[in-house]
């Protein structure tokens, strides 16, 4: 027998769980892997990914496909679901839910629940429910929610509070679905019947995490019924990332987070642009197939008196139209955060620079702040309890 072969029996008769037991993020041919031992015929296997991510199970008691004994077999083993469970909840005005999630380990990320329709966005005068306390009357016929891909960042953008963090790791796969998978479990939605759309824009850089997210993503296209459509993944400009994303044969919608008209303004703001300038990303971002009527979002994070000035409009108007394929710009006004040195810009520079490319022929969106009292917008995210 091999040194592994022995490894591998010393484990199975040690006592407790064993370290990486964990079922949930998983994918078909690797829970085949994992559950060698039992020889389960494929259609077993089946059962059990429904139940981890069409049922979204948290205990293996509740495997009801699989007899008694076998999810008692399984578990003596020392094999659990492990899904990330919500830790805390903190809820906006506007509907929008932050959530500290928590690891195994005990770290914690943040998720974001931004509900539409039905006045799920204005209708402050509704009791707010106890924190972790599910809402009782569903008040939201589509939502939106923000993943994380890592805990921390490494990319230091100037503007960006999950900066001040640094990296402290990358999520698993499973910690990344399993965001998902928690909160649709709270609002009891169900892909399918509700109208889910996933946003990785939480904390972290997806590309640099990249095998884990798009395991991730296949397990959220895959068995947990989430269109690839409806899924968007933003990255700082991670050019390896993107060149990669473009081979993928199934993958999520992609935003570039722009954020400046030019290296110089760029640079000062989001330092990875001296490693990827702007026209690096651009290229790379050309060799993307897009699907009919896809288009390529450029976010733009405006900040007063740095980059939204009619002459920086001007000079995005005229990028966008150069890189030649269909795209969009999202303009997000800057969110405060306590120590990020920025100034807000008001509303009315933020219509004149959506005016101003759009005249320039780019189709211009402002996207609305969501949840900022909660510290749930974009680039508010860090991992704190207060
Ligand atoms: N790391 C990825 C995805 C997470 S950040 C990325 O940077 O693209 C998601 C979006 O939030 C990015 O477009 C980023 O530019 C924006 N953002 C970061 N900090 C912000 C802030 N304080 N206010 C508004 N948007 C911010
Ligand atoms: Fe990281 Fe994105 Fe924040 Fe930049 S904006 S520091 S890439 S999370």
């Amino acid at each position: 027998m091999s040194a592994g072969g022995k490894l591998d029996t010393f484990i199975l008769d040690a006592a407790g769980p064993r370290p990486g037991a964990g079922l949930f993020g998983l994918n078909n041919q690797q829970l085949t892997e994992q559950l060698g031992e039992f020889h389960l015929p494929g259609w077993r296997i089946r059962q059990l990914e429904t139940a981890l991510y069409s049922q979204r199970v948290t205990t293996l008691d509740e495997v009801t496909t699989w007899p008694k004994d076998l999810r008692e077999q399984v578990k003596t083993a020392g094999f659990e679901v492990r899904l990330t469970r919500i830790a805390e909840t903190f809820r906006s005005v506007d509907g929008t839910e932050r959530y500290l999630i928590a690891c195994a380990d005990g770290q914690t990320v943040e998720t974001v629940w931004m509900p539409e329709g039905d006045g799920a966005e204005d209708d402050d005068s509704a009791p707010e429910p106890a924190s972790g306390e599910a809402p009782s009357a569903r008040s939201w016929t589509r939502a939106t929610i923000c993943v994380s891909s890592q805990i921390g960042c490494a990319v230091n953008c100037q503007f960006c509070l999950t900066a001040k963090l640094g990296i402290i790791r990358n999520l698993t796969a499973g910690e990344i679905a399993g965001q998902v998978a928690a909160v649709l479990n709270r609002h009891q939605a169900q892909p399918g019947r509700d109208r889910i759309n996933l946003v990785f824009m939480g904390m972290g850089e997806p590309f640099l995490n990249y095998d884990a997210f798009m395991d991730a993503a296949r397990l959220l296209a895959g068995p947990m019924a989430i269109p690839e459509s409806r899924m968007t993944v933003s990255t700082s400009g991670i050019v390896p990332g993107i060149l990669r994303f473009a081979e993928e044969p199934i993958r999520p919608r992609l935003a570039i987070s722009l954020n400046a008209p030019n290296d110089a303004v760029r640079e000062a703001i989001m330092p990875i642009t001296r490693k990827w300038a702007i026209a690096d990303v651009i290229e790379a971002v050309r060799k993307l197939p897009l699907r009919p009527r896809e288009r390529v979002t450029f976010e733009y994070v405006l900040l007063s008196g740095v980059n939204d000035q009619a002459q920086h409009a001007d000079e995005v108007a005229r990028l966008v139209r150069r890189a030649n394929f269909p795209a969009r710009v999202n303009l997000i006004a800057w969110n405060p955060g306590p120590g990020v040195p920025f100034a807000m810009p008001d509303a009315q520079s933020v219509d004149a620079f959506q005016q101003r490319l759009r005249a320039g022929g780019v189709p211009a969106f402002i996207r609305r702040p969501r949840g900022r009292d909660i510290y749930a917008a974009c680039g508010q995210l860090k991992k704190t309890m207060d």
